[in-house]
């Protein structure tokens, strides 16, 4: 697409050069010019008394998005085990294939690893898709992406769900620039629109301080990465059927990267994996109050999680930070002190199975996410649990 300015209408009297924000039009011999930067928002067709300009779309006539069916999901694994954030995605796209009523299929490239196919059809998928093969064995964007677009072209599926892992943000929009199709990264939501069918994909847009919600209707396959830690996995049938379908591996590929050495980063510990956390925000009032959530998440055998804020006034460390700019957590228990439950927060916390909150204010939005709601004084409350455990043991 782009922007066509009519000379024979046009008379340079700059009012669109003004209107726009992008700086992108400038009058030269009397005349609008647009440059690089026209982003095509048509701020400047609203603003033109003249009616000298206008968006020429582009013609898609030819893409048949009828012919693309089924949802499959990237079961990324490394050194041959599968990532938890697939067999999530499995568990989602299980959900959205039963809306849709069509197959769920994984996708599984590496080596040795032929062996995990029946652990995805145990957690959801009905196909298995296996590329397998020795140069497989670590992770590479031209190879996969190699594979994925031959893939998709031969198989067609409607939706492509990748994890949105250090791998799955660097391949997915490769794949999704050979398929010449959208891509909505880092979604915390996913759902089927009942009447279009289209596939809903939400996040986090314009700094966190709203959700927007894509949708790619004209460009096939629908493509979303999901953060990890953010839908719950289901439990596994193992007594379950489905269909492995073997890919033949192709060496064809002009590779730009040549892989020197392959040295793994130190584990950083984080609350991502945590089945109990303490978290505490601002509330919590000081920073030796923070070792009392501390102690209740020792005597509970789980981990300490903090709001933003704590970890920017420099109170706690950021591997404790929950929520969009920091870890999603998903564990089996959630005691939130003094956290208000802003937007960012609550998109860490959604995978949580059990929330208790304490917060003064009973309007708190923290209230909405929350299993249990006290209104208190989360201080008190905490050392009130402290001691009753250390009293009873248990
Ligand atoms: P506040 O909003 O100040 O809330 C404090 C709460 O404590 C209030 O509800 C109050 O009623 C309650 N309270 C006060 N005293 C007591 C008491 N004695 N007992 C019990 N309750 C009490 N935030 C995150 O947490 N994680 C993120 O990843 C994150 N990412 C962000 C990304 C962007 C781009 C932006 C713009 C913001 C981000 N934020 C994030 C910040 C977020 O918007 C909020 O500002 C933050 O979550 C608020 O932290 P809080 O709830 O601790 O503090």
């Amino acid at each position: 697409s782009c922007l066509i300015i009519d000379s024979k209408k046009c008379v340079g009297c700059g009012i669109c050069a003004k209107s726009c924000s992008s700086n992108a039009l400038e009058i030269k011999n009397s005349k609008a010019e647009v440059n690089d930067n026209c982003v095509l928002c048509g701020v400047c067709l609203d603003a033109c008394p003249f009616n000298a300009l206008s968006i020429e779309k582009e013609e898609n006539s030819t893409f048949d998005c009828s012919e693309y069916s089924d949802i499959w999901v990237f079961a990324e694994q490394h050194k041959g085990e599968v990532l938890p954030v697939s067999l999530e995605l499995i568990g989602k796209g299980r959900e959205l294939s039963k809306e849709k009523g069509c197959n769920l299929s994984a996708v599984l490239i590496g080596s040795d690893i032929r062996s995990k196919a029946e652990k995805l059809i145990a957690y959801g998928a009905d196909k298995v898709y296996i590329c397998n093969d020795s140069d497989l064995e670590i992770n590479s964007d031209e190879r996969y992406t190699d594979i994925f677009s031959r893939m998709i072209s031969q198989y067609k599926p409607e939706i492509l769900l990748l994890g949105a892992t250090g791998f799955g943000r660097s391949l997915a929009p490769r794949i999704a620039a050979r398929a010449k199709t959208g891509l909505t990264a880092d979604c915390t939501f996913l759902e089927i629109d009942n009447e279009t069918g289209l596939l809903h994909q939400t996040r986090p847009a314009f700094g966190g301080n709203l959700m927007a919600t894509i949708i790619c209707p004209g460009h096939r396959p629908q493509m979303a990465t999901v953060r990890p830690g953010i839908m719950p996995i289901q439990n596994p049938d193992y007594s379950k059927e489905g269909e492995i379908i073997s890919i033949e591996y192709e060496d064809n590929i002009d590779k730009k990267i040549k892989l020197i050495e392959d040295i793994l980063a130190p584990e950083v510990k984080t609350i991502a994996n945590a089945e109990i956390i303490v978290a505490v925000g601002r509330g919590i009032g000081s920073q030796k109050n923070i070792a009392l959530a501390q102690k209740l998440a020792s005597l509970l055998g789980g981990n300490i999680g903090v709001s933003r804020p704590l970890v920017d006034i420099g109170w706690s460390s950021q591997n404790n930070q929950i929520g969009q700019t920091g870890s999603s957590v998903s564990p089996k228990l959630l005691i939130s002190c003094g956290i208000s439950g802003a937007i960012q927060h609550l998109a860490g916390i959604s995978g949580a199975k059990n929330i208790i909150a304490i917060n003064t204010d009973p309007d708190a939005p923290i209230f909405n996410a929350a299993h249990y709601k006290v209104v208190g004084d989360c201080v008190e409350i905490l050392k009130s649990l402290i001691s009753k455990i250390e009293e009873t043991g248990s």
